[in-house]
């Protein structure tokens, strides 16, 4: 044991409580055990002699120690008088031992004498219901050093832990549907669940291909999954509560399934390379009236983009026809050329960390969105146009002309021109 870290038991929340129910005053615990780490799980418990009953939650069975060997009664759990339990946080804080007769003698019943070559792990547990107390204890024949118990609740919503300071109300109920689930996506897709959006609707024709791998948050042992599947199969068991609907379809192709599932988003993320794509997200949703947000990086890397396209502003072909008559770049085509496929033997610039900035980026302009309509006014974001400078480059013209990594540049929104099919009524 390190002189600054003490050894940990977990107990599953449901056994402590049933524990205590009990009225008893001692059992044993059988345990995997993590001995580099100075960890155990209870894996099984009983009352004094009688049968042992297993502990197979669903988060135990998930556990790294869940597949090593258990060890019968490597432990032992007693009740005992609450004073045990403020001599342990005292010496908890000191990092102090005591002799194993203070252990004992504060024991209600039940005592069994630690083995002479070595500490055994002693669980201990005061009072019942609200003023249950618990906490462990590392016990040899010479002397007793405390220990961490931490209990787990198997069916814990994380997302609960967010709850006072953040409005998990508002996003429940919303719907975002994000078209392409590469570098960007896979890294906004699990940023907007950690925000706690209530249904998220992937949309990616695309498998998962070993040059992915590198700049998605999907592992090796996912390559040739659909990346739509696998990704719900990263999400779901970390957000039980996120609906995650998945389309394995190309937007183009598949438009009239998009159409009805536009409609029914409170917003669409299109985080896709490829000028086709983009032009046909940016019309569906105008004749859809939703939100857009477009997120990608221009320029081999050099800037990464987030484009906010509103009902009543301007769209995507609005906004490039704008750039080219102020004199300024069109970048769209550039993005035909891909950045992560890999396909037409490009050197492939952008590195990874900078295209989970733009997807994080873009997820939290997402979010901003859907909670400014829900009123709160301090989510508003500073403009409609992102631009971030990743690996800045010289001579970019204006607006494109961020000179320092890291800055981000917001402009205004821009107006529908006249002629533009997207923005003209249908
Ligand atoms: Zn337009």
């Amino acid at each position: 044991m390190g002189s600054v870290d003490f050894p940990m038991v977990i107990l599953s929340r449901e056994v402590a409580v049933r524990m205590e129910k009990w009225g008893s005053t001692w059992g044993w615990l059988d345990l995997k055990v993590d001995d580099a780490e100075g960890l155990a799980i209870v894996v099984a418990f009983s009352n004094k002699e009688k049968v042992k009953l297993p502990v197979a939650t669903a988060w135990i069975k998930s556990h790294y120690l869940w597949p090593a060997d258990a060890r019968e009664n490597a432990a032992v759990w007693y009740r005992v008088d609450p004073e045990l339990h403020l001599l342990h946080e005292a010496l908890f804080h000191r990092q102090l031992g005591v002799a194993t007769s203070e252990v004992q003698k504060a024991v209600l019943g039940g005592w069994r004498s630690p083995p002479v070559d070595r500490s055994i792990p002693v669980v201990t547990l005061s009072g019942g219901g609200e003023d249950a107390r618990w906490s462990c204890w590392w016990v040899s024949r010479e002397g007793a050093s405390p220990g961490l118990v931490h209990l787990v609740d198997d069916d814990a919503d994380l997302l609960e832990f967010l709850r006072p300071a953040w409005p998990l109300g508002d996003l429940e109920d919303a719907t975002v549907t994000m078209v392409g689930v590469g570098s960007i996506g896979s890294a906004a897709a699990e940023v907007l669940a950690s925000y706690g959006i209530g249904r998220l609707c992937l949309v990616d024709p695309q498998r998962l291909l070993q040059r992915n791998v590198v700049r998605h948050r999907l592992e090796s042992s996912q390559i040739g999954r659909h990346k739509v599947t696998a990704m719900r199969d990263r999400l779901v068991p970390r957000y039980p509560r996120l609906e995650l609907e998945i389309y394995p379809l190309d937007v183009i192709r598949d438009a009239d399934v998009m159409r009805p599932l536009f409609e029914r988003s409170d917003i669409v993320l299109g985080a896709t390379d490829g000028v086709g794509t983009r032009r046909v997200l940016n019309h569906l949703s105008r004749r859809a009236a939703v939100p857009l947000v477009l997120a990608c990086v221009l320029e081999d890397g050099a800037l990464g983009e987030v484009l906010r396209i509103r009902p009543g502003y301007g769209c995507l072909i609005c906004n490039r026809e704008a750039l080219v008559e102020e004199g300024s770049l069109d970048p769209e085509p550039d993005l035909d050329l891909g950045y992560g496929t890999g396909t037409r033997h490009l050197p492939m610039t952008a590195a990874s960390g900078d295209l989970a900035f733009i997807g994080t980026l873009a997820a939290k302009a997402v979010v901003a969105t859907l909670l400014e309509q829900k009123g709160h006014w301090a989510q508003r974001l500073p403009g409609e146009h992102g631009l971030v400078a990743l690996r800045p480059v010289p001579d970019l013209r204006s607006p494109f002309d961020l000179e320092e990594t890291g800055g981000v540049r917001w402009n205004p929104p821009w107006s529908s021109r006249s002629g533009c099919p997207s923005c003209s009524p249908a």
